[in-house]
């Protein structure tokens, strides 16, 4: 999962990587409510409550579940069941990593 915000000055969107389940957990993974990161596009430094951060699902995972339902698929191919089983792959993925962010956005702290 990234969570995204918004530069002050350039307004371009900027991501920071974490593995907090939520809000709360960032905090303590961070150590302060507000962060205060440099932008990748100008440089500006931008400060933002934690609550205002946007988290999104990290579509690099869900890209690595449809190659991997894929490698599946071409391996099961000779026992002849391709089935549910490389669709339901991607699909489950996708599905927890909105599930995830959806918990993420919904929690808030003080
Ligand atoms: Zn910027």
């Amino acid at each position: 999962m990234k969570l995204s915000y918004y530069c002050s000055s350039c307004k371009k969107e900027n991501y920071l990587k974490t593995s907090a389940p939520d809000r709360y957990a960032f905090l303590i993974e961070y150590g302060k409510n507000e962060i205060n990161e440099r932008c990748k596009h100008c440089g500006n430094h931008t400060k933002k409550d934690i609550n205002r951060l946007h988290a999104e699902p990290n579509n690099i995972i869900i890209v690595g579940g449809v190659i991997l339902a894929i490698i599946i698929t071409v391996f099961l191919w000779d026992f002849g069941f391709v089935s549910t089983l490389s669709g339901t792959i991607p699909i489950g993925i996708w599905v927890d990593q909105n599930k995830k962010t959806n918990l993420f956005n919904r929690s808030r702290v003080r």
